[in-house]
């Protein structure tokens, strides 16, 4: 599995280091304001268990899974709901957890979904961003890590649902993909 990893990019310790950085200022900002952590999932399910435990304000948690890329390495545009939210969002200070922005267009969909159900305000936090890749106008509030235009694995992203489990995040070679 480490075979396939071109180049680490950030290491297991530079992104706790990060995550604990997000989680201090989420702290201050959330302050009396219970917010609704939303992991996206399942891309940013690593993050969203690393950040939580940094967070230091009484919140509440839920999951979301939405598909665009299937097995490919490319979003597809269309973006579909495959598990929704168990709580309302009505009224409330959500916080969405997103493992990496690339278009934009899952989030961009996500925030129109959330917003339509009444919540107070929506807060987007993305461990990853490669804003060079952006198709919409879209700006995480928070993030920890800006990347090149390369396809990354681990800390919870995946290729064809693998390298998930991987604690760095690293460029995965092209031939593995482009068999
Ligand atoms: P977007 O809709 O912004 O194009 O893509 C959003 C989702 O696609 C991300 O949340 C992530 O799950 C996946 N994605 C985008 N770029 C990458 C990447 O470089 N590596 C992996 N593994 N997934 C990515
Ligand atoms: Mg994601
Ligand atoms: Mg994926």
């Amino acid at each position: 599995m480490q075979n396939d990893i071109k180049e680490v990019l950030y290491s297991e310790e530079q992104i706790g280091a990060k995550v604990k950085e997000l989680g201090a200022q989420l702290s201050v900002d959330f302050e009396g304001r219970n917010p609704l952590v939303i992991c996206v999932l399942k891309g940013a399910f690593i993050f969203m268990s690393d950040l939580v435990k940094a967070i230091t304000v009484p919140l509440e948690i839920d999951f979301m899974a939405v598909s665009s890329y299937g097995a490919s390495t490319k979003s597809s545009g269309v973006v579909k709901i495959i598990k929704d939210l168990d709580v309302s969002v009505e009224g409330r200070d959500v916080l969405i957890v997103e493992d990496i922005i690339d278009s934009g267009l899952t989030l961009s969909y996500l925030i129109d979904v959330l917003e339509h159900r009444g919540t107070k305000s929506v807060t987007v936090v993305t461990l990853f961003d490669k804003p060079a890749r952006r198709t919409v106008d879209l700006q995480p509030h928070y993030k920890g890590f800006t990347l090149p235009d390369e396809f990354v694995v681990g800390y919870g992203l995946d290729y064809a649902e693998k390298y998930r489990n991987l604690p760095y995040i690293g460029i995965l070679k092209p031939q593995v993909y482009e068999k």
